[in-house]
């Protein structure tokens, strides 16, 4: 929740039709930052920023996950029950999200048909409302919130644009903060799914702005811009037919990875 709304007893009517100031003592109501509605404070719920179901296999027996931050490159951080924002949404707006979610979770479960490509693997039947949403919402929620982890998620203005998609259940097209996402090798036998790198803003080589994270065994790049559409990378994106690719680089991650 965020406390930004001014209430209080009106003033008295001013006669030149503008609206009367508020008058008496001033309540900050807490608003959701995902719908902007004003809720009591028992309506906010405790949220995830990254779905725990993507990095189920990191908890180890003592049931705390290593979490890396790329503004703490040298410091690993151990955390418990993943990475929370308390009293962060309200119900309605977890309620929304989570069905998205809900469906990835799923469908990661079931079976999944190839289609063969030779510059991508790519996956068939993805619902891509659902999937599309899912992305939009974890990187909307990376760049609302104020956990230190995320402060290297930066998306400008940009960031309204994504929270009233978000906030209406708007997946847009295709080429609307598309994300690819990339296997690599190298870091996959490294880590598996025991890596979370929880944002940093780079250029694609064709200087497109991304927002990189890694998490779930990937790299998650979401292309924050207008002109994704223009992206070398645009083929990958995920498309209306429902086809998810995700391609593969060798290329070294961030230096203090190696
Ligand atoms: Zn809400």
């Amino acid at each position: 929740m965020t406390w930004s709304v001014v209430r209080g007893p009106q003033g008295p009517p001013r006669t030149d039709g503008l609206t009367p100031e508020y008058a008496g003592p001033k309540v900050l109501m807490p608003i959701c930052p995902l719908c902007r509605e004003e809720k009591t404070p028992t309506e906010f719920r405790d949220s995830h920023i990254i779905p725990e179901f993507l990095y189920e296999e990191l908890y180890d027996k003592q049931h705390s996950l290593m979490a890396v931050a790329t503004a703490m490159p040298a410091l690993p951080q151990r955390r418990h029950k993943g990475i929370y924002q308390k009293d962060f949404l309200c119900a309605d707006c977890e309620g929304q999200l989570g069905k998205h979610e809900d469906y990835l979770a799923k469908r990661l479960k079931s079976k999944v048909s190839v289609v063969p490509s030779p510059d991508a693997t790519r996956f068939s039947g993805f619902d891509y409302r659902q999937m599309k949403l899912f992305q939009m919402s974890v990187l909307w929620r990376t760049s609302a919130s104020t956990r230190a982890e995320f402060g290297g998620v930066v998306l400008g203005p940009r960031q309204e644009t994504l929270r009233a998609m978000v906030a209406n259940d708007d997946p847009g097209t295709w080429s609307d903060f598309p994300c690819v996402l990339v296997a690599n090798p190298s870091m996959q036998a490294r880590f598996g799914r025991q890596l979370i790198v929880t944002g940093a803003m780079a250029r694609d080589h064709d200087a497109q702005r991304v927002a990189v994270f890694y998490f779930g065994g990937f790299f998650w790049w979401f292309f924050v811009s207008s002109r994704a559409a223009r992206s070398e990378r645009a083929p990958f994106f995920l498309r209306e037919d429902g086809i998810l690719s995700i391609i593969r680089s060798d290329d070294p991650p961030w230096p203090w990875l190696a």
